[in-house]
């Protein structure tokens, strides 16, 4: 479809975003967040998604929503890796994002296009229809500039690690180890190559990257992302959930039965276990959790999602920890997070260190148990761990007497009260940051500005 030149140069009276989420939770969350933010400061907001996994329009009058068609179904994202995924994604939503941008144009002027960075197929449409793009990165800094530093080292022939243990730590990207590496044991890490590549290029011409983070917590990071890896502004505006509360972004139905059982347990004395949308397990990695929460004798708040344990539509719990755990434990299929940790009963998280469970449960000071599952939660719980000191591993799978043990140190021991007095400096950080003057109040002015600039 043509579009009038007349038609793009013509300034809208209140400034207008086409916002593009990556249809995936832990993409959707911080997608939403940012389009809620800046809708309150007073910009027109329109969703453009796929029809897999579209958000809930009811949930959100004050936007318009836009269905794009890309045929993709629970089965195949089920059967295919998560390179294969958003390469298929990037290839189906080109022709129709245009297609409904083209048509959104004709009807009024769009300021700018706020994107997900691997959402890579955006720049050839924004440039098609001189439209300027700004990126949301949804991943911690500390993973952008792993990622740098890896293809560095490997275009420079420095990284040799052939002939280590998985323990063996890389001496040029400390704390992390051979395991730690993101795409190691990647089914085709040619692909995972190409895709980091087709979205560097992408980035190039982008306005602005914004990422939900903050200064206090990956201060680093972001100073070598501005000086090294990315030219264009970047705003560090996290944790974006705490500037729009509420979690009606949910794919699946918030059980909030859970809150009155919280509302029933001492202080700090609960381990919330959650493995985010889309880690799965074996039956008998579920088998051990179970017993190894048991065994704890911790009260436990566990969700257990339907369709976490490989083949299989519904999840199985061992005969007899029902029984056992009646007194001690609940479980709910999807709990509402945000407010799960922010409860003043739950004292620790059991994670998979997906970004933004990292980030919610630091920013609620809430120590963790970290058993990553892929890519960049390896280097999140390494940085728990070993950076920011506000958790633990599990570092050898899932054994019932290592679980026990594990959560025992986290929420009764000296370790884990060492562990919360981290975390709890760092919510403040978070808290400073967010505040009049603190780097994300600033950061998240800076990119008002630059939009309405536009
Ligand atoms: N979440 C939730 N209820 C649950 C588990 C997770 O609302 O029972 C939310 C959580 O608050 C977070 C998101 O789902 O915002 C998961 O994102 P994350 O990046 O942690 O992991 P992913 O799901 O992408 O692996």
């Amino acid at each position: 479809m043509e579009v009038s030149r007349d038609m793009q140069i013509q300034a809208p009276k209140v400034p207008h975003l086409v916002i593009l989420p990556i249809p995936f939770q832990g993409h959707i969350n911080p997608m939403l967040q940012l389009a809620t933010l800046l809708h309150s400061k007073g910009f027109s907001i329109t969703i453009i998604h796929t029809d897999y996994n579209s958000p809930n329009p009811s949930n959100y009058p004050n936007f318009n929503f836009e269905p794009l068609p890309v045929g993709l179904s629970d089965g195949q994202v089920r059967t295919k890796d998560l390179v294969t995924i958003l390469c298929i994604l990037n290839d189906s939503c080109q022709a129709p994002f245009h297609d409904r941008l083209s048509r959104l144009l004709l009807d009024g002027p769009v300021t700018c296009i706020i994107t997900d960075e691997l959402f890579y197929f955006t720049k050839a449409v924004a440039d098609q229809l001189k439209l300027p793009r700004i990126l949301l990165g949804t991943s911690s800094a500390t993973f952008a500039t792993t990622m740098a530093s890896l293809k560095l080292l490997r275009q420079n022939g420095l990284l040799s690690i052939t002939d280590g243990q998985p323990n063996t730590l890389i001496p040029e990207i400390p704390p992390l180890r051979i395991k730690d590496i993101p795409d190691i044991g990647m089914i085709d890490p040619d692909s995972f190559e190409q895709l980091g590549a087709d979205v560097l290029n992408a980035m190039r011409s982008a306005l602005g990257y914004v990422m939900n983070t903050f200064d206090g917590l990956e201060s680093t990071a972001l100073a070598k992302i501005r000086q090294d890896i990315h030219p264009m502004p970047l705003f560090a505006v996290g944790p974006l959930y705490k500037f729009s509360p509420g979690s009606s972004n949910s794919l699946l139905t918030q059980d909030y039965s859970c809150m009155a059982w919280l509302d029933k347990q001492a202080q700090q004395t609960v381990i919330y276990v959650s493995f985010g949308s889309s880690a799965s397990f074996d039956k008998r990695d579920v088998v051990e959790i179970a017993w190894g929460l048991a065994n704890s004798n911790q009260p436990f708040l566990w969700v257990v999602r339907p369709g976490s344990i490989h083949g299989h539509d519904w999840v199985e719990l061992p005969k007899g920890f029902e029984e056992k755990t009646r007194e001690k434990g609940h479980i709910v299929k999807w709990a509402p997070q945000q407010e799960v940790l922010a409860h003043p009963s739950v004292g620790g998280f059991w994670t998979h260190n997906g970004w933004n469970s990292t980030l919610e449960s630091i920013c609620e000071g809430v120590p963790m148990l970290c058993c990553p599952y892929l890519l960049d939660q390896n280097v999140h719980a390494r940085y728990v761990s070993h950076v920011w000191r506000v958790g633990m591993q599990l570092e050898n799978g899932f054994d019932r007497s290592e679980i026990e043990w594990a959560v025992r140190k986290l929420m009764v021991e000296i370790e884990g009260k060492e562990m919360r007095e981290c975390v709890g400096a760092l919510k403040e950080n978070a808290m400073r940051c967010m505040a009049k003057g603190g780097s994300s109040y600033e950061s998240l002015e800076s990119l008002i500005h630059l939009i309405m600039s536009l």
